[in-house]
């Protein structure tokens, strides 16, 4: 069975939450809309104190091109345009709505019924294209870039084939899994949409073979979409990064940044990018709710719950049995590359993929201690880097050590720490380094210009 061929690690699964059907989260009293949902520049309000919204209105325009608008997912009045604390532990500017009951615009079509390819001749790549940016799509799968950039490739470089990545190698997540038992047809019309969008006639989706059901239906209405094949795979973390996911299903490497998919022919989206796209072409459904999974060990009620963006983690949690008694941290995302929360009062945007939440006993950390020069960590590493090596060079602060031996290839997959029997914080001392050079590189090229 095929998978990715530099790396990688096998986490216990943990996917508590895999049987249990998605359900729709209740309404926030208050949502909360941040303006920085995705990688790129924030997006700018276009409402005050007063304005009266529905569920569907537009809240803020994109800032720039690598950007994305803000629709409201509720109905009620705006009560203030002001900071709000984010998952990143930031205050950042953001649109308050106090809901008052639930009021869409009437542009979008709520119904249940499948909208094909064949029923929008009219649709070129360019409507898509325009349709998805103004419905404000971005990378579900967490990374948020914004879905139109990676529909439009650069010049002198041509898509050949469409990758969806419906992988979800992250442990305890299962959105994205119960996403394609429930609506399967959605996904393909998707795929066919940014198919046609990039104009190529082969689309893959690539899925674990932890998954044996979702690639058993899959497979089976797959039969209907020309040019669109299943590709089942050995279940690796991380499958899912964008680079491993391609070597995996088409056996191309991709080179090290700047490089970028698109220069092996190939433009990947998650599977949830792709079922928002059906949503936003087809039913002109702007993106304001996504699925988020709920889970962890002592939560009573591991779920999948289709919640409306600004929704407070809070709420979703008590959806789930409340905050269990023995809980020792919160996670937004999986346990592999999520990120420590530090308040539940935090709205959902659209890139939370889950909420994990760790008892005490898994979220102690051991003591780290010293590296026994093993190797273990450059065995995982998926992009063949030297982990010891970068995480020693961040702690000394030897930037320029740590930018020769690409530190900036890092996708933060965590494995090097997963795997080190020494329990070194490998990833929390790269992360710092990753981001240090970056900068560094931001501004030799500002410099330049
Ligand atoms: S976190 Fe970075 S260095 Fe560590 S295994 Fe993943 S890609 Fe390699
Ligand atoms: S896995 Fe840990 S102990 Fe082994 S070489 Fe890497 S950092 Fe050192």
């Amino acid at each position: 069975m095929k998978t990715f061929s530099i790396g990688g690690v096998h986490p216990a699964e943990n996917k508590l939450s895999a049987a249990s059907p998605i359900r729709e989260a209740a309404l926030p009293k208050q949502a909360v809309f941040s303006m920085f949902q995705h990688i790129g520049a924030p997006a700018k309000p276009l409402v005050k104190k007063g304005d009266e919204v529905k569920v569907g209105t537009l809240l803020a325009e994109a800032g720039g091109f690598v950007s994305a608008p803000i629709y409201s997912s509720v109905s009620g009045k705006v009560s203030k345009v002001d900071v709000a604390l984010d998952a990143s532990g930031t205050r950042r500017m953001a649109v308050y709505v106090d809901v008052e009951g639930d009021e869409w615009e009437e542009s979008i079509d709520r119904s249940t019924t499948l909208v094909k390819l064949s029923d929008r001749p009219e649709l070129d790549s360019k409507a898509i294209i325009e349709k998805v940016k103004n419905a404000g799509i971005v990378g579900m799968g967490g990374a948020t870039f914004p879905c139109h950039v990676k529909l439009s490739p650069p010049p002198g470089c041509k898509a050949e084939c469409v990758i969806i990545n419906a992988v979800e190698c992250e442990p305890y997540l299962t959105a994205d899994h119960r996403l394609m038992l429930e609506h399967p047809e959605e996904i393909l019309v998707g795929l066919q949409l940014i198919m046609k969008a990039v104009d190529v006639k082969k689309g893959y989706i690539g899925i674990e073979n932890n998954k044996p059901d979702a690639i058993k239906l899959m497979t089976e209405k797959a039969k209907g979409y020309e040019g669109i094949e299943i590709v089942p795979l050995k279940v690796k973390y991380p499958q899912g990064g964008e680079k491993q996911l391609i070597d995996a299903v088409i056996g191309r490497q991709v080179p090290a940044p700047p490089a970028i998919p698109i220069n092996v022919g190939a433009v990947v989206q998650n599977v949830g990018t792709a079922f928002a796209i059906y949503q936003a072409v087809m039913k002109n459904k702007p993106l304001f709710d996504r699925i988020i999974t709920v889970t962890g060990k002592s939560v009573k009620q591991p779920s999948n719950l289709l919640a409306r963006l600004g929704t407070p983690f809070q709420q979703l949690i008590d959806e789930c049995g409340g905050l269990p008694e023995d809980t020792g941290k919160i996670i937004g995302g999986g346990p592999m590359m999520g990120k420590a929360l530090l308040s539940l009062d935090v709205p959902m945007t659209k890139g939370s993929s889950g909420l994990l939440i760790m008892n005490n006993k898994e979220a102690r950390r051991a003591e780290p201690n010293p590296c026994i020069r093993c190797a273990k960590c450059v065995s995982a590493c998926p992009m063949g880097l030297e982990p010891y090596l970068l995480s020693k060079m961040s702690a000394k602060e030897d930037w320029e050590g740590a930018e020769k031996n690409d530190i900036t290839s890092c996708i933060e997959c965590g494995s090097c720490q997963f795997t080190c029997p020494s329990n070194r914080p490998l990833l929390d001392m790269i992360r710092v380094g990753k981001t240090t050079v970056m900068g560094i590189i931001k501004s030799r090229a500002a410099a330049k210009s």
